[in-house]
């Protein structure tokens, strides 16, 4: 594991370090605690900190209580308090504080290397059950829940307007149809792979649909990043048992306005895809509340005026 130690006395740190190093542990050693506290927040990949010998078990639990604000379901921490033998009530006091274990100096090598074994262990099997909870298994993208949770924190924190671009595979259920379930998988893990990585967030909503979050909200940035995506998707070849086919997919943007939230912003997204549909697919429609309609020209911007609540229009796209 990468521990992050601190221990005020330097022969104690020395000695814990050399303990764990020998079983190929890596140690970043502190004396002090803020210094401990701010590397253990900054390096993602450190994922036990200890605490040894500090000066009283109150200052040991506070230092616990710290790191274990650092941590959270996607990123496991264990958190070992050493120290001098201490009261049932303070090692109560301690687990509650956010120790997962506290270990009575002098130390125990064996021990101290089980309880390692152990957290290892859990720390695994957390980061899987959070893997299985957050992500689609088909395509390896953001299910919608894991989406959304970020969504909802990216547009809380954003210090400008974001883009959305929703995008839907066209006539989808054809390609189920003619080639077969498996080669629609194909077809998904296809799309995806052109998705990921391209905005700042990205996530397969339900079947054939996804959604990505621009962290700048420039309309001709997004529009261009959605162009760019549709011409790559649908000039992409994708081999399935028998045959070679393509896909293409219409894409819906939308600009966050001050104080979106994201089910706003991914509605305007999505109204304006049905535009796009409507219009004869593989295109990319524009949300513009300020522009009137003007006639559409197949694989350019549709800039349109939608009301995202018209249901009418979805069933004119459907
Ligand atoms: P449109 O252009 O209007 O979007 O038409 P479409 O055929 O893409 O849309 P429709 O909603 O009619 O069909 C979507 C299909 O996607 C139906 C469903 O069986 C299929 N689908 C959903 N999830 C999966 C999946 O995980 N794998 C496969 N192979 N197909 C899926
Ligand atoms: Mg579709
Ligand atoms: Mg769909």
């Amino acid at each position: 594991m990468r521990v992050v130690l601190v221990a005020a006395q330097r022969p104690l740190r020395e000695s814990i370090a050399a303990i764990l190093e020998t079983r190929g542990h890596e140690v970043i050693g502190f004396a002090e605690a803020g210094r401990a506290l701010a590397h253990l927040k900054e390096d993602q990949a450190a994922n036990a900190f200890i605490v040894a010998g500090a000066e009283s078990a109150m200052a040991g639990m506070e230092i616990c209580w710290e790191g274990r604000l650092l941590a959270s379901f996607e990123r496991p921490i264990y958190i070992g308090l050493l120290s001098k033998p201490m009261s049932s009530d303070n090692m109560v006091e301690a687990l509650d504080c956010g120790a997962d274990d506290v270990l009575q100096l002098p130390l125990s090598a064996d021990e101290l290397y089980a309880r390692l074994r152990s957290a290892e262990r859990f720390n695994q099997m957390q980061l899987k059950l959070v893997e299985m909870a957050t992500r689609d298994s088909l395509t390896g993208m953001l299910n919608r829940p894991a989406f959304f949770e970020r969504a909802v924190k990216m547009c809380r924190e954003a210090a400008a307007p974001l883009a959305a671009i929703m995008v839907d595979i066209d006539h989808f259920k054809s390609i189920n149809d003619r080639f077969g379930h498996a080669a629609g998988d194909t077809a998904l893990r296809a799309v995806a792979q052109c998705l990921i990585g391209r905005g700042e967030l990205a996530g397969r909503l339900g079947g054939e649909e996804f959604a990505l979050l621009l962290p700048q909200g420039d309309p001709d940035e997004a529009w261009l990043a959605a162009e760019a995506l549709r011409g790559e998707i649908a000039a992409r070849e994708i081999n399935v048992e028998t045959a070679d086919l393509t896909v293409t997919c219409s894409f819906g943007v939308a600009i966050g306005a001050p104080r979106d939230d994201i089910d706003d912003l991914l509605r305007r997204a999505d109204a304006a895809l049905y535009v796009a549909k409507r219009a004869g697919r593989n295109l990319v429609a524009f949300f513009d509340p300020e522009t009137p309609d003007v006639p559409n020209r197949p694989n350019s911007v549709i800039r349109c005026h939608v009301d995202p609540d018209d249901r009418s229009l979805r069933r004119a796209a459907g």
